[in-house]
């Protein structure tokens, strides 16, 4: 597959996620099937808890302020993400996580604002970096294993003092990393969890261990480690896009989160194409504090197209225009200059 399937997959197929789960956070496990019991059959983007059909929520919103500042900036630039970040904040979104909003509005420099949140508080391993990352870890891709997992731990150390977090996000980068040389994520897993902090490995790996099921979380899934376990798991017990990202909401609890994660891996696993056209055409992100601005899917399709420049293979090319028109489901879209990356 064409690694502009898998990144522009990874980028929709998160917001995908968000906007579906969004409308379910903090309901019963069931809930998501219980109102739509055929697969396939239509209406899933209904909105309902303050969001519109089709409204993506803090963590898409994150991640694309993530992805403007990479492209603008020209690279990692720390203390311009935390200001995009700490405007938005000030915007007063819909949705902000609690630990985050602590952190972009106590008034100090970027470089501290979490490390002193998480001294005074002691709890910061939620799940609110890991749910941002499908926008990073397109762009760090390119750069190897070593560099995406420090571009991920460096971002999540934004809004997260512990470096649970931390490992969580660099994890999820190093899995879309992987899926965009054509291997398997969950083939992946040994090695990437070899490359965690050994003072989180364990807990990753009872986590990410192919017979842990959700139901034996320790934590709230709005933790990061039974987020990402849940994401992974969801991958690895159901065979297309669809059917992961119901999966993930039928979890229940933190719903957007999970199922936005869920649909960043999904989506570079399964690549564009396979997300219905009827979940991509109601979505759209909000972007508070810039402007009015609501980013559509061809928006998120030009993001995630120079978000990919660094592949250097023609993947940056010509994907971004007119691609915006009917996308979703027509395999004629792709450029055919682009290489096999088998
Ligand atoms: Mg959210």
């Amino acid at each position: 597959m064409q690694r502009m399937q898998r990144a522009a997959g990874a980028v929709v197929g998160s917001a995908v996620g968000d906007a579906l789960g969004g409308p379910f956070e903090f309901g019963p496990p069931g809930a998501f099937s219980a109102r739509f019991p055929a697969p396939g059959a239509g209406g899933e983007m209904c909105g309902g808890g303050g969001w519109d059909p089709g409204e993506a929520t803090d963590d898409t919103q994150m991640a694309v302020l993530v992805a403007e500042s990479l492209l603008e900036r020209g690279g990692l630039d720390l203390p311009d993400i935390f200001g995009r970040f700490q405007r938005w904040a000030a915007a007063e979104p819909k949705d902000i996580g609690l630990q985050t909003e602590d952190v972009l509005t106590n008034g100090m420099p970027w470089d501290l604002a979490a490390a002193l949140h998480f001294q005074v508080s002691r709890r910061a391993a939620g799940n609110g970096s890991l749910m941002r990352a499908s926008t990073s870890a397109v762009r760090f891709a390119p750069a190897g294993q070593e560099a995406t997992m420090d571009a991920a731990r460096r971002i999540a150390a934004l809004t997260h003092g512990d470096r649970a977090a931390w490992e969580g996000t660099a994890i999820f980068h190093e899995l879309v990393r992987v899926t965009f040389e054509d291997t398997d994520p969950l083939a992946a897993l040994p090695d990437t969890l070899a490359l965690v902090h050994p003072g989180h490995r364990d807990r990753y790996a009872t986590v990410l261990a192919p017979g842990w099921h959700p139901g034996q979380a320790t934590e709230f899934n709005g933790a990061v480690w039974p987020c990402l376990g849940s994401a992974v798991w969801a991958l690895r017990t159901t065979t297309g896009f669809e059917d992961a990202i119901r999966a993930a909401i039928d979890l229940g609890g933190d719903t957007d989160t999970v199922a936005a994660v869920t649909g960043g891996l999904a989506g570079a696993y399964y690549g564009l194409d396979a997300i219905p056209a009827r979940w991509t055409q109601p979505l759209h992100v909000p972007l508070p504090g810039f402007d009015g601005r609501v980013l559509r899917l061809a928006d998120l399709l030009r993001l995630a197209d120079r978000l990919g420049d660094g592949f250097g293979d023609g993947f940056g090319d010509g994907f971004g225009d007119g691609l915006g028109d009917g996308l979703g489901a027509e395999p004629g879209a792709a450029p055919p200059s682009s290489p096999s990356t088998g």
